[in-house]
């Protein structure tokens, strides 16, 4: 069974509270910056949480998954 939640970082979100995630690792030159090198996923509520990248690219597999895109079935996830 496909999980509405996941985990990133130390946080278990519902899947349906992202809005977007970032391609791209964060840099924005501040030099007390705490999410260099991390990977942004925004939440609904004016929010973000920060990711590395494998946690970044499973967040974006996992939101395939919920959306119902088939071209990535997950294996023995729906059937
Ligand atoms: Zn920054």
């Amino acid at each position: 069974m496909n999980s509405p939640l996941i985990k990133i970082d130390d946080k278990h979100l519902p899947l349906y509270r992202i809005v977007w995630v970032s391609d791209v690792p964060h840099f924005c030159g501040e030099e007390d910056c705490l999410h260099e090198g991390e990977y942004e996923v925004r939440l609904d509520i004016d929010d973000s949480v920060w990711a590395n990248r494998s946690e970044r690219d499973h967040v974006i597999h996992a939101l395939n998954g919920w959306y119902g895109d088939n071209s990535e079935p997950e294996k023995g996830d729906w059937q």
